[in-house]
């Protein structure tokens, strides 16, 4: 639902044979959106979104035009649009970064209210873990335990844990993700169908800087020298997407030769994998497969994917073709 509007009280009745005075227009009042904190607030909220299907978009707060294109393109498809502000202590490791992650409340609602968005739904930890530490959480199985997994372990875990909640608190019809985070959107997609969730999953392509720099909330974090260097990772994707015709092994070099110009970024894995099975493609493969990379510069872990078409007529996609998304 766009911003609420006031109807304007009813004119008083001109007198007979005179004409009505000219009645000020009232300007469209445009309401942001409704903040619940607590699951009653979230479940007198969500009870109003009756007319038309829901769509959620999940987020840890420090909103960016990543975070807004998902919005936006969840606004045009759904009658109405909810979303999560939750920085889940479950999905962070003991040494990760929760405690200095960005918090920018007032400018995530700005960017709210100007996105259209209904609801958002921003609890603290204790109103989702109401009980604690959950003892049951789903678990994201092998395809949890590689690339970042491996990196991060157990952050899957927490991940689709907090993600089987807010479906369920939020009663979504639809939940948008970015393809930035291709593991994750990989590892809820499998969650949805494994576990039959009632819920339609869609992509979205990566939003980039200028400069091709993924956006990210993560990015706060960069000097300026940092920043520069963090560049060589969407620079070593692109790169391989230039080679996809001459098959994996061409791609992984024209990407590695990118990362080892910059001796800065700490580049923890790079991998042309199958989408589905995040498994290393061989070298007779062609289709479509999945340039991963992850690294640190400066003090921050950075991530950066680009899904590429691996053939003659190979190149960069924007989404894989398989899937719901709303890629061009
Ligand atoms: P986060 O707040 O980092 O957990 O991200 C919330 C959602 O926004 C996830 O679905 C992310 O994949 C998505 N997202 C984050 N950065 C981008 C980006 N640069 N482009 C598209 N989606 C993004």
């Amino acid at each position: 639902m766009p911003a609420a509007s006031v109807a304007a009280p009813p004119a008083d009745p001109a007198p007979p044979g005179t004409s009505p005075a000219p009645v000020a227009p009232v300007a469209p009042v445009a309401a942001g959106p409704v903040v619940a904190r607590t699951r009653d607030e979230l479940r007198m909220a969500r009870r109003q979104l009756t007319d038309g299907d829901v769509a959620v978009v999940m987020t840890m707060g420090a909103l960016h035009e990543g975070h807004a294109t998902l919005i936006e393109t969840a606004r045009q498809r759904a009658a109405h649009v909810v979303v999560t502000i939750f920085l889940n202590p479950l999905q962070f490791g003991p040494r990760e970064d929760l405690s200095r992650y960005p918090r920018t409340f007032d400018s995530d609602m700005e960017i709210c209210r100007r996105a259209g968005v209904d609801l958002v739904f921003a609890p603290t930890p204790d109103v989702i873990y109401q009980d604690g530490d959950p003892g049951v959480r789903v678990s994201a199985g092998p395809l949890g335990n590689v690339l970042e997994g491996q990196a991060r372990p157990g952050h899957f875990d927490g991940m689709l844990t907090v993600v089987a909640k807010l479906l369920h608190l939020t009663r979504a019809d639809t939940a948008y993700y970015g393809q930035k985070d291709a593991q994750q959107l990989l590892l809820i997609r499998r969650m949805v169908g494994d576990l039959d969730f009632p819920v339609r999953v869609v992509s979205v392509p990566t939003v980039r800087e200028a400069d091709g720099l993924a956006m990210s909330s993560r990015n706060m974090y960069l000097t300026d020298s940092d920043r520069e260097t963090a560049l060589c990772l969407s620079r070593a994707l692109r790169a391989g997407a230039a080679a996809a015709a001459e098959g994996p092994s061409a791609i992984r070099r024209a990407a590695r030769s990118v990362l080892v110009r910059e001796p800065l970024a700490l580049i923890d894995y790079l991998v042309l994998v199958h989408p589905s099975t995040l498994e290393d493609v061989p070298e007779w493969y062609r289709g479509e497969a999945l340039l991963a990379v992850a690294g640190r510069v400066g003090t921050t872990r950075l991530i950066d994917n680009l899904p590429i078409s691996v053939g003659p007529s190979g190149g960069p996609l924007e989404v894989f073709s398989d899937v719901d998304s709303a890629g061009a």
